[in-house]
């Protein structure tokens, strides 16, 4: 069997817990399996790193900024393959280069194109376990690239869906995927499974558990992802099909604080108007989440539209460039608010869920500002204020805690 285990930062930050992360693996490789570990950089080197060259050169171009971030990653193989063979087992450190992980060009954000398989094979055939940075990959240049933060997660994937593992585990410092955030939510609870696309809600929702490409990659190429705590031997969540699954009607429910809702008022309400305002956004490369558009009174009409907190200022500039070509009256703004989702496969089949989400809300006095959906998602848009209280209400409304 071809197990691929990936650890995260806090589960290689220091000597004791590349040891432990060494012990794990020598144990599923002595239990007779091939074993490729994918790690990521020790604790936080990388943010150090980032601040690190912002103190020589804040407008930092993306590719040196990529030649300087991959090393983190080769700290920490080369230092787990010394543990090992401390531990006197063979083991073997290799990097993008050495794999050849071809990806595309885009520095800072790249992604596979493709990955090739000799070198390792080669490694697992002579028996060695066989340990491969993650978050980097080799351009058409010959540069190395960056998969964007929390990378490593899809060079784990890469790998089980190019050597066709029977196993990819994801470990992490939190024991698998929980209805809701544990810190917030104290009933939260670990799920079992989860499928792919609620995963994909979720990871693009804020709950940061996995890299979003990763489980987009995963569900491609049909490969199940554990994820689990490098920390104990709790048994994780299964990420999977969802066809392999019973669909819980509400499987999570996640928050996302770093939004901004923005108003245009008194815009011509004639056709071709939504289309100019969100294509100069789009050609500023502003991402625009939900909308709403009020109905006409007397030729003009609002629309409201939230983006991301990072964009607020540039959308802001944007539109107000762009005033008089887009009919702007006004354009009004807010921080203070939040996005509050639930997601579930069953959604799909079954109607009244909004209503129960918002009977939550009202019954504890959380007023609603907008509100967006897709087949297995629903999402409102909140004060800030209200986020901690709306989360554990719609959380506890559909007794996820049961
Ligand atoms: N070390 C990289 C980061 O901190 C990649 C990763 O951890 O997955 O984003
Ligand atoms: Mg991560």
């Amino acid at each position: 069997m071809l197990v691929v285990k990936k650890f995260g930062g806090s589960s290689v930050a220091d000597k004791e817990r590349i040891f432990n992360v060494a012990n794990r693996c020598i144990e599923e490789y002595k239990a007779g399996n091939d074993v490729v570990v994918v790690l990521s950089a020790m604790g936080d080197t990388t943010d150090h790193l980032i601040g690190l060259a912002n103190t020589i050169n804040p407008k930092a171009k993306k590719r040196e900024l990529d030649m300087l971030l991959t090393t983190g990653e080769q700290v920490s193989v080369s230092l787990m393959a010394m543990a090992m063979q401390a531990l006197d087992v063979p083991a073997v450190s290799l990097n993008a280069f050495q794999v050849m992980m071809h990806s595309t060009s885009r520095y800072g954000n790249a992604r596979f194109k493709r990955v090739d398989t000799e070198r390792i094979q080669h490694e697992l055939d002579s028996r060695k376990i066989v340990i491969v940075t993650g978050f980097q990959g080799v351009n058409k240049y010959d540069d190395i690239t960056t998969l964007g933060r929390g990378g490593s997660d899809t060079t784990a994937v890469a790998l089980a869906a190019a050597l066709h593992a029977d196993r990819c585990e994801i470990y992490t410092d939190v024991d698998g995927v929980y209805t809701a955030d544990p810190r917030v939510v104290k009933n939260a609870k670990k799920l079992d499974t989860i499928t792919y696309d609620e995963m994909l809600e979720l990871a693009s929702l804020g709950a940061k558990v996995l890299h979003n490409r990763s489980v987009e990659m995963a569900k491609k190429y049909n490969v199940e992802l554990v994820v689990r705590s490098s920390l104990n031997r709790s048994e994780g969540t299964v990420v999977k099909e969802a066809s392999k699954m019973e669909k819980l009607l509400v499987t999570g429910v996640a928050a996302d604080s770093n939004t901004a809702r923005i108003s245009v008022i008194g815009v011509d309400d004639k056709p071709g108007i939504a289309f100019q305002i969100f294509d100069t956004l789009a050609k500023s490369y502003i991402n625009v989440d939900i909308i709403l558009q009020s109905v006409g009174r007397e030729g003009t009409k609002d629309i409201s539209f939230t983006v991301a907190s990072e964009d607020l200022e540039n959308a802001l500039q944007v539109l107000d460039a762009n005033k008089e070509r887009l009919t702007i009256q006004k354009v009004t703004y807010n921080e203070d608010v939040a996005k509050l989702s639930i997601v579930g496969a069953g959604m799909m089949s079954n109607p009244g869920v909004a209503a129960r989400m918002f009977e939550a809300l009202y019954n504890s006095r959380v007023n609603i500002n907008m509100i967006s959906t897709s087949e297995i998602r629903i999402t409102v848009l909140v004060a800030k204020n209200d986020i901690e209280k709306a989360m554990n209400a719609v959380h506890d409304g559909f007794g996820m805690a049961d």
